[in-house]
């Protein structure tokens, strides 16, 4: 592991004995952390007023109870979470996941990436996550929307539109923020559009919102294959996952010039040489709520290869867009022997720290989700911003506005990382421009 800065080390022992068994959280505080001796060394107000220390503390966090009934009308319990974690950009703003993996370590390392992330988009939100241990796989729409209503109950006392706005994540899209929009009106009797994005396009939802993340990360890519004099023609890529992230990074991979050759789920990947027909993934995931396997029975010439990595498949640009540690050291070690160039991460943290390391080592150009995945958060501000002006804009214009906002993301971890004499280093660009925007914003809001 590289060493902390000597002023650091304390602050992350602090954050493992406050927050024990939270594994996720403690590697996400450890890679901003690690970014920082930099920072700290320049300035010296940041220590003084304790700046790290209460950022790695969240602001409020919340969990409770979620009782709800099934089909058979059994009763059902599950845990909700909502850790509001800094406001001083803006209102928290953050996804729910609904995935039986949730637990407070996982919200809150989402919770802490979203402050950093947020900053970069240089939108005014502050950072959140919730979720819960809910699994919506193999749930009818009605137990769904029972579920929804009942975490809905509790979350409407914590959120709103000036104090926070959750969105979605995994396990919750388009269905779910409908049925939590729609009891938070009922119980609110205000249709106070704000408070939640990833609406639905009829009811105050943002063109590009549901392609915003992976249309965002190949923007990112695009701008750091730019800077090599080079482009995503005829690129083989390997995107993991087969969610809303990575379907919408391969579509906009493929718009430019990229052969896409494999994706996959939780059960395996499948690998298609002709290209990843989006068609017909789109219609098995989105339309039936179908699995990769499905995809491969489907299309001739395909193979299916259960319980295997994704990373084994040659590819000159990886993009993990599944879940967080799904790229391992063995994962990299394959990545780089099939001749990978660029990794870029979809996901939020799904490289492990000796993934990273191992990648860097080998020359391979890294990019942390922080950075690449912010477009997503970028146009549910944008959301926000039409939904306050009861206005709503055109697909090409939402679609310019995140491509600049990528742009500049990019444009600033590189500047930044120039600044602190780290150039090229995209992880500590992202880290310490995130990191500066909130501090600085905490400095001039006094000790809160
Ligand atoms: N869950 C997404 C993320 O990880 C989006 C959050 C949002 O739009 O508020 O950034």
């Amino acid at each position: 592991m590289p060493v902390l800065d000597e002023s650091l080390t304390p602050v992350f022992e602090e954050v493992v004995r406050r927050n024990p068994g939270e594994a996720e959280f403690h590697q996400a505080v450890r890679e901003v952390l690690e970014s920082l001796g930099p920072v700290v060394a320049k300035h010296p107000e940041y220590a003084d007023a304790e700046i790290i220390r209460r950022l790695c503390e969240p602001e409020r966090q919340i969990i409770f109870r979620v009782p709800w009934t099934d089909d058979a009308g059994r009763v059902q319990l599950n845990r909700g979470f909502r850790v509001q974690f800094n406001s001083a950009l803006g209102p928290y703003k953050g996804g729910l996941r609904f995935h039986p993996s949730v637990y407070l370590g996982i919200v809150k390392f989402l919770g802490f990436e979203q402050i950093f992330k947020n900053a970069l988009t240089g939108m005014p939100i502050g950072g959140a996550k919730g979720g819960s241990d809910f699994d919506p796989k193999g749930r009818s729409n009605a137990e769904v929307m029972r579920f929804c209503q009942s975490f809905m109950t509790e979350l409407s006392r914590h959120v709103g539109e000036y104090t926070d706005v959750p969105a979605g994540d995994i396990g919750v899209g388009g269905r779910e923020i409908g049925y939590l929009f729609g009891q938070y009106k009922r119980m609110t009797n205000r249709y106070e559009s704000g408070v939640l994005t990833g609406k639905g396009l009829t009811w105050g939802g943002s063109q590009v919102r549901t392609e915003a993340t992976g249309y965002g990360a190949v923007y990112f890519v695009d701008e750091m294959l730019r800077g090599a004099g080079d482009s995503f023609d005829d690129k083989r890529v390997v995107v993991s996952g087969s969610g809303n992230v990575a379907i919408y990074a391969i579509e906009k991979a493929q718009q430019l010039g990229a052969i896409v050759v494999a994706c996959s789920d939780s059960d395996g990947y499948v690998v298609d040489e002709a290209g990843i027909d989006l068609d017909l993934l789109k219609e098995i995931k989105n339309g039936h709520r179908g699995r990769v396997n499905d995809y491969a029975e489907q299309r001739p010439g395909v193979r299916f290869v259960p319980g295997r990595s994704i990373w084994e498949v040659p590819c000159a640009i990886a993009l993990p867009c599944a879940t967080q540690n799904e790229l391992d050291a063995d994962g990299a070690a394959a990545l780089i022997r099939g001749g990978t160039r660029i990794v870029a991460e979809g996901a939020n943290m799904p490289t492990t720290p000796e993934a990273i390391r191992a990648l860097r080592e080998a020359g391979v150009l890294f990019a942390p989700g922080k950075a690449v995945n912010a477009g997503g958060v970028a146009t549910s501000a944008l959301e926000m911003q039409q939904n306050a002006s009861r206005d709503s804009w055109t697909f090409e214009y939402t679609d310019e506005r995140l491509g600049e906002i990528m742009r500049s993301i990019h444009d600033r971890c590189l500047e930044t990382a120039d600044t602190y004499g780290k150039p090229g280093d995209y992880v500590a660009g992202a880290n310490i421009a995130g990191f500066t925007q909130v501090a600085d914003a905490m400095l001039a809001l006094g000790l809160i």
